[in-house]
C-alpha cells in the first residue's frame, strides 16, 4: 500500500485548508482544518458531511490560527473526532479566541436568520457551538521545541513569521518520504515577527499561492497609508479599517504608532473595536514580555498599546463610533467585512463621502472587502442594500503573506527539487501564474491540483 494524499480544501481558493495524508504505515493526518469562506458556494462546502468517518482521523496539525486553517475543527469534533491536534503553544492560545469567536458569530447569524425567516431551514442552526469548541480545545497538544511523533511519522514545525505562533510544517513519513506543507508563509517586512526559517529542501510540497501573481510594494503602501488617512481627516471625515483580530490589528497599531511618531498622520483618536482584536493584542503582549524567540528584538508593550489608542469592548462603546464626534481612526473587525462589529460600522459610514474605508491586506473573492476594493456602488449589510459613497482605498501590501518573489526566493533555498510541488491555497489565477514561476525558473515539476483529487506519495517502484 502507497501513502495517500488527498486535498479536501485550499484549492482554487485561499480558505477551506485541509490536506489529508493516508500514510502507508501509520494513522491518517490531517494537515489544517479551515473553514471555507467568502463565496456562497464555498460557505456551503462546510455543511457536507466530513469525506471519511471523523473517528478514522487518527490526529490534526494546525500550521497557524487564522479561521481558514483552524476554523473547521470544531465541526470535525462534532463528527465524531477525538484525536490529538498538534500545534504550538501560541497557535493554541490564538486558536481558542479564534474558535470561540467563530461559534459566536455562528450563534448570532443562526438567530438572525431565525429572526428574519432567511433561512431555508427551520430553525436555523449554527455548524457548531461553544460546547463543540470547548471539546475541540481540550485536544490541542503543544509541541516541545516544534517536534513531536504523530502516528508513525516525524512532525518538526519551523517558524512561518506569517502571524504569531505560525508554522511552515515537516513530516517524515516511516519510509523515509520527507513532506513540506508551507501553511501561510511569511514575509521578511513583518514588522513584529522575525522572517520564516529557510527551506532545505522536501520530497514533496505543498506551497501556498495567495499572492502568486502579486508584488507587495511597502513603501507604497505606507505612504498610501498615510495619505489616505490625513486627507479624510483634513475634509472632516472619519477613517474605518476592518482588520483581522489577529496579527493585522497588532500590525495596524504597530504602523500607526510609526507615522505619528513621525508626524506623517494627525494625531486624532484611534479606536480598537474589537474584543477579539484586543484578545489577540494581549497573546502578543505576552510573547513580548516572555521575550519569544519568533519576535523581532525591540519590541516592548508600547509598541502595541500605546496611551493613545481607545478600546472599545461593549456592545454600546462601540455603537458611540458609529457617528464619531471628532474625526477619527476606528479598527474594527473582521478583516474582509464578512461579519462582526465592523457591519454596522460600515453601514454608517460607506454612504458619507467624507469617510474612508481602508481595506488592508488579501479580500477574497466573495467578500464584502472585495466588493468594495473592486467598485461595487452598494453593497447588502444585514439584509439591506448600503450606497457606497465613502472613499475605498486598496492597501493590499498589508498582507502577511509572501508575495510571488519572496516565495520563489525562499524556494530556490532548496539543497534540491522537490520530486513534484502542489500549488494550492490560491484563487486559480494566483496559482497558475506561481506554478508556472516555479516551472520556469527553479525548473522544478509544479502541479495545481483539484478539489478532491487524491495522489500517491513517494517514488514509483
Ligand atoms: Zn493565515
Amino acid at each position: 500500500m502507497r501513502s495517500v494524499l488527498r486535498f479536501l480544501g485550499g484549492v482554487g481558493t485561499v480558505t477551506g485548508s485541509k490536506f489529508l495524508l493516508d500514510q502507508a504505515e501509520g494513522g491518517r493526518i490531517l494537515l489544517d482544518c479551515g473553514l471555507f469562506q467568502g463565496q456562497r458556494e464555498l460557505r456551503r462546502r462546510n455543511w457536507a458531511q466530513f469525506p471519511f468517518a471523523a473517528d478514522s482521523v487518527s490526529s490534526v496539525i494546525l500550521s497557524h490560527a487564522h479561521l481558514d486553517h483552524c476554523g473547521y475543527l470544531p465541526a470535525l469534533v462534532r463528527q465524531g473526532f477525538t484525536g490529538p491536534v498538534h500545534t504550538t503553544p501560541r497557535t493554541a492560545d490564538l486558536v481558542a479566541i479564534v474558535l470561540r469567536d467563530s461559534a459566536h458569530l455562528m450563534a448570532d447569524e443562526a438567530a438572525n436568520a431565525n429572526a428574519n425567516g432567511w433561512s431555508k431551514h427551520v430553525p436555523a442552526l449554527p455548524l457548531y457551538d461553544e460546547k463543540d469548541v470547548a471539546r475541540a480545545l481540550d485536544l490541542i497538544v503543544t509541541t516541545e521545541q516544534g517536534v513531536a511523533d504523530v502516528d508513525g511519522a516525524r512532525l518538526r514545525m519551523h517558524r512561518a513569521g506569517h502571524i504569531l505562533g505560525s508554522s511552515w510544517v515537516e513530516l517524515t513519513l516511516a519510509g523515509g518520504t520527507r513532506l513540506v506543507h508551507t501553511g501561510d508563509l511569511g514575509r521578511a517586512a513583518h514588522p513584529l515577527l522575525r522572517p520564516p526559517e529557510p527551506f532545505e529542501g522536501a520530497d514533496v510540497l505543498l506551497v501556498e499561492s495567495t499572492y502568486g501573481n502579486r508584488r507587495h510594494d511597502d513603501a507604497t503602501t505606507m505612504r498610501d497609508l498615510a495619505d489616505a488617512i490625513t486627507r479624510t481627516i483634513d475634509r472632516g471625515g472619519s477613517v474605518l479599517i476592518p482588520a483581522f483580530a489577529v496579527d493585522r490589528t497588532e500590525v495596524i497599531l504597530y504602523r500607526l504608532r510609526e507615522l505619528r511618531q513621525a508626524g506623517l498622520v494627525p494625531p486624532v483618536p484611534v479606536y480598537v473595536d474589537s474584543p477579539m482584536g484586543l484578545a489577540a493584542r494581549d497573546v502578543y503582549l505576552e510573547a513580548i514580555a516572555a521575550g519569544a524567540d519568533e519576535l523581532r528584538p525591540g519590541l516592548t508593550a508600547d509598541t502595541l498599546d500605546p496611551s493613545w489608542v481607545r478600546e472599545l469592548r461593549t456592545a454600546e462603546e462601540s455603537e458611540t463610533v458609529n457617528h464619531p464626534a471628532e474625526p477619527s481612526i476606528v479598527i474594527s473587525a473582521s478583516g474582509m467585512a464578512s461579519g462582526g462589529r465592523v457591519l454596522h460600522h460600515l453601514a454608517r459610514f460607506l454612504p458619507d463621502p467624507r469617510m474612508s474605508v481602508l481595506i488592508v491586506g488579501f479580500a477574497a473573492l466573495g467578500t464584502r472587502a472585495r466588493a468594495l476594493v473592486d467598485g461595487a456602488p452598494s453593497v447588502k449589510i444585514h439584509g439591506r442594500y448600503v450606497p457606497v459613497r465613502a472613499e475605498i482605498v486598496d492597501l493590499p501590501g498589508f498582507s502577511v503573506h509572501a508575495d510571488a518573489d519572496e516565495m520563489i526566493a525562499w524556494l530556490s533555498t532548496a539543497v534540491r527539487p522537490p520530486s513534484v510541488t502542489y500549488v494550492v491555497h490560491g484563487e486559480p489565477a494566483a496559482a497558475r501564474t506561481l506554478r508556472d514561476r516555479i516551472d520556469a525558473e527553479l525548473g522544478w515539476h509544479a502541479v495545481v491540483p483539484k478539489q478532491d483529487e487524491h495522489v500517491l506519495l513517494g517514488e514509483e517502484q
